[in-house]
């Protein structure tokens, strides 16, 4: 996959996560940021191998790229890359982000890693995170629950020690998780209106999570 960036001053959100499945919460978190940010693009990145949780306990890769395609399918503005589902290597951001950024042929492209705004509580655990931080401005989500004080005085202390662009934004919170997905389907649960109609219809039709 190419990403074009035909305009200068190009701005491409980075949005990892397992999706399994992807959900309304993903979306409508996405869509919000690239709002927010003035962001012309957000690129869907399902993890290959996560660095914690191996593949034994996620679905196949496959599954979760084709679900991550529905979903995203109606948004002009979305795509998703199968960087890291199509390496055998363990999932570290630093090679994702380096490879988009050679896919992409532009130096006007600002980059921006959306995540879950407890991740920037643990990203001097990340791989080669001192590069990373100055490779990718990074945009920490917060959701009801999360406490703020702790986490501003974290990217304080990144912003100081290693030059790190951190933006955290609130989010309108969707109760929404893939783990409670999983579990309503095996309990014979309704998961109408959590996820798109494109998505339930692919989880019925390939007998997903039972
Ligand atoms: P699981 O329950 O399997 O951990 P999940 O719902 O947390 O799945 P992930 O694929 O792990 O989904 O999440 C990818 C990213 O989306 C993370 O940065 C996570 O913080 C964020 N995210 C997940 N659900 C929501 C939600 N309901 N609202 C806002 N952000 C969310
Ligand atoms: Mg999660």
């Amino acid at each position: 996959m190419v990403f074009s960036c035909e305009n200068s001053g190009c701005k491409i959100g980075i949005m990892g996560g397992t999706f399994d499945p992807i959900h309304l919460g993903h979306l409508v978190l996405a869509e919000e940021i690239r709002y927010q940010f003035g962001l012309d693009k957000i690129i869907f990145v399902p993890v290959g191998t996560p660095p914690h949780k191996g593949q034994d306990n996620i679905s196949d890769k496959m599954l979760r790229y084709d679900m991550t395609r529905l979903a995203c399918m109606t948004n002009p503005h979305f795509e998703v890359s199968k960087i890291e589902i199509e390496s055998e290597a363990i999932s570290y951001t630093i090679n994702t982000i380096k490879k988009i950024k050679a896919l992409v042929h532009s130096e006007h492209v600002e980059m921006f890693f959306i995540t879950g705004a407890d991740a920037i509580m643990s990203i001097e655990s990340w791989k080669d995170y001192e590069e990373l931080l100055s490779l990718c401005s990074f945009i920490g989500a917060t959701r009801p629950g999360i406490h703020v004080e702790h986490l501003e005085e974290k990217i304080e202390h990144l912003k100081a020690h290693y030059g790190a662009k951190i933006y955290l934004t609130h989010i309108p919170g969707l109760a929404i998780s893939s783990t409670d997905i999983r579990n309503r389907i095996r309990e014979g649960r309704s998961i109408k209106y959590l996820l798109p109609e494109s998505v339930e219809q692919f989880i019925l039709d390939n007998h997903l999570y039972l």
